[in-house]
This record gives C-alpha cells, sequence and structure tokens, in this order.
C-alpha cells in the first residue's frame, strides 16, 4: 500500500537507493506499473513537478546519511534519459561526494539517443560516472516491441539495440533484461542479446494486487 505522503524523489529497497527523476517515457508499455499504482514499496512516485537537480540532490543527500548503501539506480516512474541533464549533474555530484565508494546504475528503455538527438549519450554518462546500464527489451523485433511497450515513435527496438551497441563501445557495464510474461519470448530475447555480446536478465513481472 502507498502512503499518501508527497512524491518522492528518492526511494529504497534493501541496500540500494533509487533516483526518481522524471515521470516522463517515450515508451507507454502496457504493464507499466504507472498505470496501475501510485508507487512501489510504499513510496508515492507520481510525481506533481518534473524535479530540478537541486531537489534531487537534497533529498539524496538526507537519504545519504541514514545508512551504507551499495548503489545509486537512476529508475523510477519514467525514463530517466528524458531528464539526461539532471541525470548527468545528480551523477557526477555523487562521484564528487562518494567517490567510487556508491555503484552508479542507470535503469533505461534504450531510447537515450533519439528523445536527446545529437547527444554522444552513452559517452556522456561513462564521463558523469554512471557505470553500469540496465536496459530493458521487451520484445524480439519492432513489431513485437511496439506491441508491448507502445513507443511514441517508430523504429524504437533497433533504437534500442543501438543504444546496446553504443552503451559497451563507451565501457559501460551492459546488462540487457527483459520482463517474464507470455507477451515476450524470452528464448528470441536472449539470442539477440547474446549475439550483442552483453548479459541478459529475466525480470518477473510484478503483478498489481488492489
Ligand atoms: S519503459 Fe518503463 S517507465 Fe516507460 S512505460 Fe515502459 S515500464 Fe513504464
Amino acid at each position: 500500500m502507498v502512503s499518501d505522503e508527497k512524491p518522492k524523489l528518492v526511494y529504497w529497497l534493501d541496500s540500494s537507493l533509487y533516483l526518481n527523476i522524471t515521470n516522463q517515457c517515450s515508451n507507454n508499455c502496457w504493464f507499466c506499473l504507472r498505470n496501475f499504482k501510485q508507487g512501489v514499496g510504499g513510496f508515492n512516485l507520481k510525481l506533481k513537478a518534473e524535479p530540478t537537480t537541486a531537489q534531487v540532490i537534497a533529498e539524496l543527500e538526507q537519504a545519504l546519511s541514514m545508512r551504507r548503501w551499495s548503489e545509486v539506480v537512476f529508475t523510477g516512474f519514467g525514463e530517466p534519459t528524458e531528464r539526461l541533464d539532471v541525470l548527468l549533474e545528480v551523477a557526477r555530484w555523487i562521484v564528487q561526494r562518494c567517490g567510487n565508494s556508491l555503484a552508479v546504475r542507470l535503469d533505461t528503455n534504450g531510447h537515450g539517443y533519439v528523445i536527446n538527438k545529437g547527444r554522444n549519450v552513452a559517452q556522456e554518462l561513462k564521463d558523469a560516472g554512471v557505470g553500469k546500464v540496465s536496459v530493458s527489451l521487451n520484445g524480439h523485433n519492432e513489431e513485437t516491441y511496439s506491441e508491448n511497450c507502445r513507443p511514441t515513435f517508430s523504429g524504437a527496438f533497433t533504437a534500442v539495440i543501438e543504444f546496446v551497441k553504443k552503451a559497451k563501445v563507451a565501457g559501460l557495464e551492459v546488462e540487457v533484461s527483459a520482463v517474464r510474461m507470455p507477451e515476450v519470448d524470452l528464448e528470441k530475447v536472449e539470442a539477440i542479446v547474446e549475439s550483442l555480446g552483453v548479459a541478459f536478465r529475466v525480470r518477473d513481472y510484478i503483478p498489481c494486487f488492489w
């Protein structure tokens, strides 16, 4: 049950801190939790306004002092590269504040280059201190990807594959994930991921109970 408290920019689960820097997304996946829930783990993640870098850092600074965390993950109720500059500024702040003691990861739909035309997204992430990207791929071709993720532009499946290749070239640790559900042919997705030479992870779908 998600509380009525004000929306969170920072939330946590076990030893990981999660950053909810946007509610915008270039996909509209039919299974997205945003369609069914206010948040996760009791945290309200439905933002009333897109936050500034300073607001994210202020909330993050408070959370950092609560305990020893193992990683900070840009994820949340939206696609973090929709706010690329906020993402990069916060990542640089984390590195400055915590050095190498805290891993920085990005969970992304892999549309970063389409959302941020003309930017060298993967290299900028790497330079800002992001170490790892986890890219979601819930389809094995344009057709199945479009059916499941309902992107706002055409050629989205190809865009995700290109993002993975560029992230690898930039020296980021790359993992591709897919959700376990009948609409996703995990074997076919895994074969594509294998051909790209990166890690593959299957995530269990969290059904919504209410
Ligand atoms: S890519 Fe993620 S945030 Fe965007 S609609 Fe799909 S599940 Fe939701």
